[in-house]
């Protein structure tokens, strides 16, 4: 994590950010090349579906941005690793999922790391955010 990251993330969040945040229906597009943002890719095999994790660690506390069963643009079919995509975005702090609407304030529980669970919620920022309207996924 470099300074500059850290200084970003002790203000408050951006009302522009809270307000996306708020219009967000969960989903994002794929950030263009995932591994140079941070994710990696897993297909577990059998049912579950495969996602893209970032995870943030400090010791032994983690927080991690998962993007969920990724839908290809192009088929609506499930996504070949890499391809544009949309995915839904979980933020979890530990191993606990945080409900969206949650997402910019977290209930932290005795042990979790609110400098984490900032962080987390950064690379949620960073992601291309879509709306109910502008979700192919969601709005049909
Ligand atoms: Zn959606």
């Amino acid at each position: 994590m470099t300074i500059e990251m850290l200084g970003r993330m002790r203000g408050e969040v951006d009302p522009d950010d809270m307000g996306r945040l708020a219009r967000c229906c969960t989903h994002a597009r794929l950030p263009q090349t995932p591994a140079a943002a941070g994710y990696r890719y897993y297909d577990l095999g059998g049912a579950a579906p495969s996602f893209y994790l970032r995870r943030f660690r400090l010791g032994t506390r983690t927080a991690a941005v998962s993007l969920i069963a990724p839908v290809e643009l192009s088929s609506g079919l499930d996504a070949e690793r890499g391809a544009p995509a949309l995915a839904q975005v979980v933020l979890s702090v530990g191993a606990r999922p945080i409900p969206w609407h949650e997402v910019c304030e977290p209930d932290l529980f005795p042990g979790d790391s609110a400098l984490l669970a900032r962080a987390a919620l950064q690379a949620v920022l960073e992601l291309d955010l879509l709306t109910d309207e502008e979700c192919p996924l969601c709005c049909d």
